[in-house]
């Protein structure tokens, strides 16, 4: 019998979950989130052979390895091939520099690749078992447009999106609530992180038991998996074999840089991972300082997506470089910081900077970028102003699709991008949402309300 890979929880205390149980409870019984125990390696044949493959076939070479035991690996191919039907351009900017355009799924946005493929897998999974599954997810701006789209019309799962009223874009909220059907969406009066703790006590809630919630947010091992594939097909696409790249990855919550950290893990070869973050600076002062202090409330920055103020997926990097921290944020054991400081360079970028970087790439390079890809762009001129450029080529990933942010476009350069045809097609159907404050015994009895109590 061929193994199946085990998860664990970064808290120590819950059971080891297959990819299913995983997937299917989100958080672990412990609210710790599931790693895998080991970490599969790819052969170097395979990583070398995908140059020549399309992208949802890079994805089935990599995501087999999670899923033996599990998918079967037929109905993965079908997955994939369905999942991805987008282009992933990589826009090559100079002599070793590309943009990795990650922003031409359903929802402009880089969380289609997780979403989608997390849906697919979680609607197989669904058939097996004989109740609905109830989706509860916060979102900052992206997370709540793609997991809305991912999951529109899967049946047997339906989902609650709660998003903070006054931090997404009319766009972004437009992009969840004109699905209707199984997506019901949520206007919560406070922050992203009130929308996250609303969730997050919810699934601790013995009294929401039977609604059998789980979360799409990228503390879901199921979201974190897919977010692997486009480093290994960037480096199949820019790279000789076995050369090694830098990555520039804008981050917020911490998913898309566990990715690459787990791909690296897994055999691609990475020379330095620069984690760039808006004003929300508590990551890089702990690579700094060795100490952790989460910013409460976060900080407002016109890279929205990344207003995190306590990344939930720090505990699992903490784990892989050996300590613990537990969901509140407290590090029970620290891990080897000098190791985390050698493969990560990360770096604070402000408002100024992002708008000064929109201007500049566009002037300079005719490369238009919005506030996410911009603060990873100036992450990485940082990098280069400490780590003089070598040959390594270089991809700077763009998570969302500049159309996403038309008013800042407008105001640094004066003209506003032409929508894609996904973001043109909501302008004009009619939104539905309710509104709730935000109060945990309100939102329980939203929720008991909606889907029916225990009986
Ligand atoms: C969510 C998001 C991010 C941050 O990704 P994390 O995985 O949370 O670090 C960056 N850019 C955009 C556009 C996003 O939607």
């Amino acid at each position: 019998m061929v193994s199946q890979t085990l998860f664990y929880s970064t808290n120590g205390q819950a059971p080891l979950a297959n990819l299913r149980e995983a997937l299917l409870r989100g958080q672990a019984p412990d609210r710790g989130l599931y790693m895998p125990v080991e970490i599969p390696r790819l052969p170097r044949e395979e990583i070398a052979a995908m140059a020549n493959l399309p992208y949802h076939e890079i994805a089935l070479t990599v995501l087999r390895h999670y899923t033996t035991g599990v998918v079967d690996e037929t109905k993965l191919s079908a997955l994939c091939k369905d999942a991805y039907q987008f282009d992933v351009p990589l826009e090559h900017v100079g002599q070793h520099t590309w943009v990795m355009r990650l922003d031409r799924g359903p929802t402009a946005s880089f969380k289609d690749f997780a979403a989608r493929l997390m849906a697919r897998m979680l609607g197989l999974f669904v058939v097996q078992e004989n109740r609905p599954l109830t989706i509860l997810t916060a979102t900052s701006g992206d997370t709540g447009s793609a997991v809305a789209s991912a999951f529109a019309g899967v049946p047997g799962i339906r989902v609650v999106v709660l998003f903070p009223e006054h931090e997404v874009s009319r766009l972004q909220r437009k992009q969840m609530t004109t699905l209707g059907g199984n997506i019901r969406t949520v206007a919560v009066a406070g922050k992203f992180d009130d929308c996250q703790a609303m969730v997050k006590r919810a699934f601790a809630d013995p009294s929401l038991g039977h609604l059998s919630l789980t979360s799409a947010n990228s503390i879901n091992i199921g979201r974190l998996l897919p977010q692997i594939v486009y480093y290994y097909y960037a480096a199949s696409r820019v790279a000789e074999p076995g050369a090694s790249l830098v990555f520039s990855v804008p981050s917020g919550n911490f998913g898309n840089m566990m990715g690459a950290v787990l791909g690296w893990r897994m055999g691609l070869p990475i020379k330095r991972l620069v984690v760039a973050v808006n004003a929300n600076d508590e990551f890089p002062r702990m690579l700094k300082t060795g100490t952790y202090e989460k910013i409460e409330p976060s900080r407002h920055c016109l890279s929205n997506a990344m207003n995190v103020g306590h990344p939930s997926n720090l505990a699992r990097l903490v784990a892989l470089y050996g300590g613990r921290m537990d969901e509140t944020g407290v590090l029970g054991s620290k891990p080897d910081f000098d190791a985390m400081r050698k493969d990560i360079f990360s770096t604070s970028v402000s408002d100024e900077q992002t708008r000064e970087t929109i201007k500049f790439t566009w002037t300079q390079h005719r490369l238009l970028l919005e506030p996410h890809g911009a603060v990873a762009w100036r992450g990485f001129e940082e990098y280069l102003s400490i780590e003089p450029p070598d040959r390594s080529p270089v991809v700077v990933l763009e998570t969302a699709h500049p159309a996403k942010f038309p008013e800042e476009i407008q105001r640094c350069l004066g003209f506003s991008p032409d929508p894609p045809p996904c973001l043109r097609a909501v302008e004009n159907l009619p939104e539905q949402f309710d509104r709730l404050p935000s109060d945990q015994n309100v939102f329980r009895e939203y929720l008991l309300d909606t889907f029916g109590p225990h009986v």
